[in-house]
């Protein structure tokens, strides 16, 4: 098995020799750095990934990384995971994304294509749960900024 040149690890597989872990976590060490230095980006990231980043006991001002974690695994768990056909290796794989970064402070987009959603999938039930959600978490703003054919994409920012 290879092993991670960051964990030194025997890991299943690693990509450019760093394992998925250290990979994930190295993506948040550039994140936080980005942080003190912009005001203004977004990095995007999977559920898989935001664990990783949730993880750390962030605060600034409004924005409470306990109460954002809990926010983003609620959402994951409102948020159907892709269905092709029966059998299919990549059912039940989740497809939405995450970029956060900063609006001054805290912003979180949750990006959807529509076309891993089922096609009876109720949207405005949906953004009401988010928008519940966005409020305990205490977000100073939350509002669906598209939702079109193709697209729903969420926005939660805090100030
Ligand atoms: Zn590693």
């Amino acid at each position: 098995m290879p092993v991670c040149n960051a964990c030194k690890m025997e890991v299943e597989t690693t990509t450019n020799n760093v394992c998925m872990d250290c990979q994930t976590q190295q993506k948040v060490d550039a994140f936080n750095n980005m942080w003190k230095w912009s005001i203004n980006f977004q990095v995007k990231f999977t559920p898989e990934e935001m664990p990783t980043y949730l993880k750390q006991e962030k605060h600034y001002n409004e924005y409470d990384g306990a109460k954002v974690r809990e926010m983003i695994q609620k959402i994951d768990a409102l948020t159907p995971t892709k269905y092709y056909n029966p059998g299919n290796p990549n059912n039940g794989k989740p497809h939405h994304v995450y970029n956060i970064g900063r609006e001054g402070s805290p912003v979180i987009y949750l990006e959807i294509r529509k076309i891993y959603m089922p096609n009876n999938f109720d949207y405005d039930t949906y953004t009401m749960d988010l928008k519940r959600l966005a409020y305990e978490a205490e977000a100073d703003e939350a509002g669906i900024i598209t939702n079109n054919d193709h697209e729903f994409i969420a926005r939660f920012w805090w100030d």
